[in-house]
Parts: structure tokens; sequence; C-alpha cells
């Protein structure tokens, strides 16, 4: 980690990742399906969405894993990142209902919730001493405009100046302006000048409008999905990008995917983390969504990080794909796991039962039990803090023979 200073464009990424990563291709023999790919990547050339393709259709996973890993190394070495987070879904009330969501309800439901002010900051408070960052998305509730946000947010930052907040997706951000009749860009600003930090990414589910017309009608364009983030990096404020996959869509949708996010990054290279995501099938409404294998998610892994040269962190989210495989995953190219995250409710409604309410030292154990050297960041990839784990001091309570 050249020096642990960072800026959020750099991300604590090497400078010289590409001449790493062209050494390191140069030294291992590949197979002849990856030569083209692999030529491409010794002379810092962009692989294409057919490369991307390709990645996808060569038979042996392994080898490709093995490529992402190379490029992974060549920027980070054996340092994987982790942040001390909670998560607070502020209201599942939503006035839209995508086909794939186990999280959204009706005002009417007698599960709906909306967290008042008051009752967000007791949230905080219980984990304020734990954590860094609180991420919150939530529902598109009828009665919110930009306004609610700006108390919610600067209560937020009045009370915990040093917690960074991560908070709403691009289809709040666009469901906000028309609450209250602004602008994207006036809308961000006034949440920028309220303590916002950071966009999370969700919400890109596959951008293509054929795709979403059928799993989010409703929700925002792709073109608005863009546009949304394109405006937040305008005005400095980081953002992460997602990707649903393993409901309709195609290889190509995937692919074509990443291709318009490396694009978005390349104008100001705010985009900080790109996290794909398998489709949980579990209580949604979506019977036909072709469900993503763990080799896929592992493979998506992958070619992500080939495909994505200027994001520059790729995340294993424990929280959807499970701890063993965020493992397999920090292997195929993955850099970044998340999180403590304390509590969660989308993805666990969705079918999730990933562990919850880590601390930084079962985190760092994670990381560590994969084979690399844990690393606590903030939010924005500036600040960075080395974890030191103690083996488990616990009793082994074998049964003992007399
Ligand atoms: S995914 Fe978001 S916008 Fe869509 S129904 Fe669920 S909460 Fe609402």
């Amino acid at each position: 980690m050249p020096g642990w200073i960072s800026t959020p464009a750099s991300a604590g990424c090497d400078a010289d990742w590409a001449a790493n990563l062209s050494r390191m291709v140069a030294a291992k023999q590949w197979s002849s399906g990856l030569s083209d790919i692999v030529n491409k990547l010794q002379s810092g050339q962009r692989l294409t969405v057919e490369d991307g393709i390709k990645l996808y259709e060569h038979p042996n996973l392994h080898e490709v894993g093995q490529l992402a890993n190379m490029a992974k190394m060549a920027r980070y070495r054996e340092y994987v990142f982790f942040n001390s987070n909670v998560h607070i879904n502020q209201t599942n009330i939503c006035v839209l209902a995508c086909k794939f969501c186990a999280f959204r309800r009706s005002k009417r439901q007698s599960d709906a919730y909306d967290l008042s002010i008051d009752a967000y900051l007791e949230e905080m408070a219980k984990y304020a001493n734990l954590v860094d960052e609180v991420h919150s998305v939530g529902g598109l509730h009828p009665d919110w405009d930009v306004e609610h946000y700006e108390n919610l947010i600067s209560a937020a930052k009045q009370h915990y100046p040093d917690i960074a907040i991560k908070a709403l997706t691009a289809v709040e951000i666009k469901h906000l302006s028309q609450q209250s009749d602004i602008t994207y860009q006036e809308t961000l600003e006034r949440l920028k000048a309220a303590g916002l930090d950071s966009l999370p990414g969700g919400g890109a589910e596959i951008l293509n409008d054929d795709v979403r017309k059928i799993i989010c009608n409703g929700k925002e364009s792709s073109s608005e999905y863009l546009e949304i983030h394109r405006r937040a990096h305008a005005l400095g404020i980081p953002s992460n990008c997602t990707m649903l996959f393993g409901t309709i869509e195609s290889i190509r949708d995937r692919v074509l995917h990443m291709d318009q996010l490396r694009k978005l990054a390349d104008e100001y290279n705010l985009f900080q983390c790109f996290v794909p995501y398998p489709f949980l099938p579990d209580s949604t409404r979506l019977p036909e969504a072709q469900l993503a294998t763990s080799n896929e998610v592992l493979r998506t892994i992958a070619v992500s990080r080939l495909m994505l040269d200027s994001i520059p962190h790729i995340k294993a989210y424990r929280m959807n794909i499970g701890d063993e495989v965020a493992e397999l995953a920090l292997n195929y190219g993955a850099d970044d796991i998340d999180g403590t995250v304390r509590q969660e409710s989308i993805m666990h409604l969705a079918g999730a039962n990933s562990s919850l309410n880590y601390d930084i030292y079962q985190m760092a154990k994670l990381v560590k039990d994969a084979g690399f050297v844990p690393i606590k960041r903030n939010t924005t990839y500036t600040y960075f803090t080395t974890i030191n784990i103690e083996p488990p001091k616990r009793p082994r309570r074998l049964n003992v023979i007399a």
C-alpha cells in the first residue's frame, strides 16, 4: 500500500498497477483461448465487450480467476479491505413494487414502518461506538421529500460527526427530486450540504431498459441511473455501483452493463467500488429468474475485475453471497468485503442467511482465513488501518476422558 495515502479518486490503488499487471501476466503460460486477452492486459489495453463475453464462456473458470487475481494483486498486493458499518433501512414503505423486491410494503400493510428522525438517531446510537459508516437505503416513501432527508442527515451529522453517511440510491434521489420538484443536481447539492458523504450503488440492477421493464418497472431508466451518478461525481460525491444478476438478463447484458459503468467512471473517477450480487429467489416474485450458481458468482467477480479498469474496487458482498463464497471471491479478483453490517433487512428478507453483527476482528479473521491481509478502510478509501487479530481464546469444550 504505497504510503497509506489516498484520495477518493485513487482509492488506495497502486498507481503502477497496469505495469505490475503486465509483468505478472507475462510470467505465466495461459491457454490459447485467453491469449488475445492476456496480450491486451500485457500492453495495457482495455478489454472489449466481446472479450468480456469470452471470459464468461472460457471453459476453465479457475484460469479466469487466476487472471483476475493477478489484476487484483497488481493494484493492492495481498491487502483486502473492509469497513465497519451498520445498515439502517429508514423505511420499507415504497410507492413502487419491483418484481424482485421482498422488502417493500405498502403503507397499509401491518409490518410497514418508517423511522422518525429520533428513531433513526436511536438506531445510530446503538452502534455509534462501533462503526464509522452508516449505510441507509429504503423505499420511496410517498410523504418524504428532500427537506425530510436534509433534516435527517444534518441531525445524524450533528450527533455523530465522525460517522460517514452513505445513503440514498439513484432511484431514491430521483424520487426526492420529484417530490420536491427540483432537479437531480439541486437535490444532490442540498443533500451534500446537509452532510451526505457518498451514494451507495444500489438499483443499477441491469442497465438494459427491456430487462428493467420486466424486473423493476417504474424504477429509474438506465440513463437516469447513470445521469444521477454522473451529477453526484460532478459535485465531488463519490459513489458505488452495483449489478443484480441471475434474473432474466443475458451474459451480453451483464458485460454491456459493466461497459456503461466503466465509461462513466472514466469521466470523473468517482465510482469507487463495483458490487455484483446474484438475485436471491426466496419470498420474491420473479419465478422466471435463472438463478446464478456459486460458480457464476465467482466468474462474475473475476470478469468484472478484468473489465472494470476504471473502477478501483470490486466487492464481495457477503450479505448476499455468504461468507464462504465471499472468501473464495477474494481469490477471484475481489479486494473488498462488506462489512460488519450489524443489521440488514433487504437481502435477508429476500432469502440471505449470512451472519450479521460481526466485529472488526471477525471480519479481519475472515479475510486472513482466505489468505489475505485485512485492512480496515473508511467509507471513501482515504484512510486505512491494519487490524491485528489474536488467535481465538475460546475453550475447546472437548469431553474429558477420566
Ligand atoms: S427495489 Fe426499491 S424501489 Fe423497488 S420496490 Fe423495492 S424498495 Fe421500492
